[in-house]
C-alpha cells in the first residue's frame, strides 16, 4: 500500500537544522518514501530533536493514533522519546527495511476545562499556583472527595511522562504498559489543619480524576499540557482520564521502555 510510505519530517525549520536534515530526507528518498509537508496526509511522523521537539511534534500533528511516530536525537544522546541518533543512518535504514513493523503504544490523558475545552497530553497535565499565596484544590476521585490540596500545584502524568516532572518531584517511574496515570503534589501544606495523601498514587485507566480548585482570589493558576502553556486562565473544575487515543512508535531491539530508562538515568 503505497499510501504507508507518507513521511512527515517536524524540525526547527532555521538554516542550521535544514542543513542538518538533508541528508534524512534524501535517505529517506532513497528508500521509496513520499515526503509530504501536510501532516494530514502522513502515516508516519518523525520528530527531529530531542524529547521537547517530540512532545511538540505530537501535539502539533494532533495526536494521530493511526500514524507512527519516531524520534530522532540531535543532542548526541538517545532519551525517552528518541530511539535514533541523527547520524546513525544505519539503523534508520533497518528500521525503514523491515518487513512488518512492531509498535509501541503509549497511554495519554485526556484533560477537560470546564466541561468546554479539551486536550490530550502524552508527558502530563500540571497546574500551579501562579502568585506567591498557596492554591487550594479539592481532589476527587470518581466524584468521591478525596483530598483538600492546598500548596503550590500538581502533576496528572502518563506512564512516558512519568520520567519527567512527575520524576523530579519524587513521583514513581511508570511501565507503559501498564495503562494509567499518576497524581503527584507540588509542594503541599501539611500541618493539622491541612492535611494530603503526601505520596503521589497511580489511578487505573477506568478511573476519573476532578480537581476543583477552590475560587478563594487564588483561581488563576497557570496550567500545562506538556511542554506548552494554556491559554486559559481562569479555572473551577478539571476532569482527567485515560484518553483512548494512544501514541504508537517503533519497536526495535534496543528500545524498550526499562532500556530507555536505564540509559537516560543510569
Ligand atoms: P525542558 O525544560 O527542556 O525539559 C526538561 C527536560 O525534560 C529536558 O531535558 C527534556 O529532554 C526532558 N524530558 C521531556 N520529556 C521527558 C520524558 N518523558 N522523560 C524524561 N525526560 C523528559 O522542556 P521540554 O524539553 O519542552 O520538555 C517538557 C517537559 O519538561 C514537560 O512535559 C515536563 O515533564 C518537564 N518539566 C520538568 C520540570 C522539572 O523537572 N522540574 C519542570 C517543568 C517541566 P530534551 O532535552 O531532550 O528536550
Ligand atoms: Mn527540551
Amino acid at each position: 500500500m503505497p499510501t504507508r510510505r507518507n513521511i512527515y519530517f517536524y524540525h526547527k525549520r532555521d538554516e542550521e537544522m535544514m542543513e542538518k536534515v538533508s541528508p534524512l530526507y534524501n535517505l529517506a528518498k532513497e528508500h521509496d518514501f513520499n515526503i509530504v509537508t501536510d501532516y494530514r496526509k502522513a502515516n508516519i511522523i518523525v520528530s527531529v530533536g530531542g524529547d521537547g521537539t517530540f512532545l511538540q511534534a505530537v501535539r502539533k500533528t494532533g495526536f494521530r493514533d493511526d500514524c507512527l511516530y519516531a524520534g530522532i536525537s540531535t543532542t548526541g544522546s538517545l532519551s525517552l522519546y528518541c530511539d535514533f541518533h541523527l547520524d546513525d543512518t544505519a539503523k534508520m535504514v533497518e528500521a525503514m527495511t523491515y518487513e512488518q513493523v512492531e509498535v509501541r503504544r503509549y497511554p495519554t490523558i485526556e484533560v477537560t476545562i470546564d466541561d468546554q475545552t479539551s486536550f490530550q497530553c502524552l508527558n502530563e497535565f500540571s497546574i500551579r499556583s501562579a502568585i506567591i499565596k498557596t492554591f487550594v484544590i479539592d481532589v476527587l476521585i470518581d466524584d468521591l472527595q478525596f483530598e483538600t490540596f492546598r500548596g503550590d500545584g500538581m502533576i496528572v502524568a502518563t506512564p512516558t511522562g512519568s520520567t519527567a516532572y512527575n520524576k523530579s518531584v519524587n513521583g514513581s517511574v511508570v511501565d507503559p504498559m501498564l495503562p494509567c496515570m499518576q497524581v503527584s503534589e507540588l509542594a503541599s501544606l501539611n500541618n493539622n489543619r491541612y492535611r494530603t495523601l503526601g505520596s503521589s498514587f497511580i489511578l487505573s485507566g477506568s478511573r476519573k480524576l476532578t480537581l476543583k480548585v477552590v475560587q478563594d482570589g487564588n483561581d488563576h493558576p497557570t496550567m500545562g499540557m506538556d511542554n506548552e502553556a494554556l491559554s486559559i486562565q481562569h479555572v473551577e473544575k478539571i476532569d482527567v482520564r485515560l484518553s483512548e487515543k494512544i501514541i504508537k512508535t517503533v519497536k526495535l531491539k534496543d528500545n524498550s521502555f526499562w532500556e530507555k530508562v536505564r540509559r537516560t538515568f543510569l
